[in-house]
């Protein structure tokens, strides 16, 4: 029960569960002081963990040096940021040759992609084909994209161009990308919000040659799965694919709101002064979290720790009562149940000292923190095992009604339209 008066906020959220005043690392805690694994890291943001000594003096520094300063002027922070991860996207070593503009959020980075594909194709070949299930952002254009009726439709009409072709389907993607109406496919490399979905090895290799073939841009959101949550620094680095355009956001800085879209230089060339702008992108206060963000995750190298620690939850979890299959890569995985019972397994995981979410009513997602221990790894699937091995009990298997006859708590609870829904709810952002 949450302690806050909230009657000021807009209902656009359901009311939480918890309130949480600090963390430190994976440990979250709430205002009793109560601590809670967090093996959600805010949707995939605090990679790095909560308070990270680095970025914390990162960010207190900058705000006494230079906390803010117009695009108006130049800024050496935001510059040295780009390069950096102009080399990420190359693979660490090498610079991939692109071009970085600098958002504040998911949703603003794939709006800039989205513009940037209309400026680049030129007047009347706008479309953009993203995929049923994906989720880009809140944003009328981004909203757009979102492959899902139902948060589209209080919103209508939406802009024009964008359709829509099922995940993983060469096939569709084919039949949908006419090149003299599509100017770019976005995608993401492993859908996160409609629950951890990992296409076939062979998908965005796919896409990569109808995009080229059509020149058609090829546009890799990877706000939920870049840097290095699924065991590479990109999603797309997996399959040895060159996107035309990435964009990136959540784990930028580590808590700090920051966003980025990248470009190859030829596609980036097409915005010119005045095209696109935004008064915080990219400032001081933002890079220089997302500077020592970056610091320490090439220091740890997160995405070789990623691999290997989501391999430990992984080999956890597939053993857990009630557990049908486990998705994802690295540390970005869901376990599929044998039923309906992820939202108030997700809540009673809360209740047990456990954040994690439910994106399907049969999928939970885990996405803790790079530098997670294996002590706490183990933990989290312990208290998760207890909890499951009691749904499964009452649920039974795959497909039959939940029993309910011992006074558990196991009938389904809806997941609310448009919020949170608490430790269970389904929206990233
Ligand atoms: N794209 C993906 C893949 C996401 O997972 C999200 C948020 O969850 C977004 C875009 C939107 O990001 P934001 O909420 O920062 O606008």
């Amino acid at each position: 029960m949450s302690l806050v008066d909230r009657s000021a906020l807009m209902h656009s959220y359901a009311e939480p569960p918890v309130t949480f005043v600090r963390g430190e690392g994976s440990v979250l805690y709430d205002s009793t002081d109560r601590p809670y694994l967090d093996f959600l890291s805010g949707l995939a943001v605090t990679s790095l963990g909560h308070a990270h000594p680095v970025v914390a003096d990162a960010i207190a520094d900058q705000a006494r040096t230079l906390s803010h300063v117009s695009n108006l002027f130049g800024n050496p922070v935001g510059a040295e940021v780009a390069v950096t991860l102009d080399r990420l996207i190359g693979g660490g070593t090498t610079r991939a040759g692109g071009q970085v503009f600098f958002a504040n959020s998911g949703a603003e980075a794939n709006e800039c992609a989205l513009k940037l594909a209309r400026r680049w194709a030129g007047p009347g070949r706008f479309g953009v084909v993203s995929t049923w299930g994906a989720f880009h952002g809140r944003t009328l254009a981004t909203l757009a994209a979102t492959g899902q009726e139902e948060k589209q439709q209080p919103f209508l009409p939406l802009p024009d161009g964008f359709d829509h072709v099922p995940y993983d389907d060469l096939d569709a993607m084919d039949a949908a990308c006419d090149p003299t109406r599509i100017a770019a496919v976005l995608v993401e490399p492993i859908m996160g919000e409609a629950g951890v979905v990992v296409p076939s090895s062979d998908y965005l290799v796919g896409l990569r040659q109808l995009c080229s073939e059509r020149n058609i841009l090829l546009m890799v959101d990877e706000v939920q799965t870049g840097l290095g949550r699924t065991g590479r620094w990109f999603g797309f680095q997996h399959l040895g694919v060159e996107p035309d355009v990435v964009t990136m956001a959540k784990a930028l800085g580590n808590g700090m709101p920051a966003g980025a879209c990248w470009a190859r230089a030829e596609v980036a060339a097409a915005f010119v002064p005045g095209d696109h702008g935004s008064t915080f992108g990219g400032q001081p206060l933002a890079m220089s979290a997302v500077r020592a963000t970056l610091w320490v995750m090439e220091a740890e190298g997160v995405p070789e720790r990623a691999r290997i620690a989501g391999a430990r939850l992984r080999a956890g979890l597939e053993k857990l009562p009630g557990v049908v299959s486990v998705r994802g890569e690295g540390l970005l995985l869901a376990a599929v149940l044998a039923n309906d019972f992820a939202v108030p397994a997700a809540r009673e995981a809360l209740e047990g000292g456990l954040v994690i979410n439910a994106p399907r009513p049969d999928v939970l997602r885990f996405a803790p923190s790079l530098l997670v221990s294996d002590a706490q790894i183990d933990r989290a699937v312990g208290i998760l095992g207890r909890i499951l091995a009691r749904f499964a009990a009452v649920f039974g298997p795959a497909g039959s009604a939940p029993a309910g006859s011992d006074g558990h708590p196991a009938t389904a609870v809806p997941v609310e339209r448009g919020g949170a829904g608490g430790a269970g709810g389904a929206d990233d952002g």
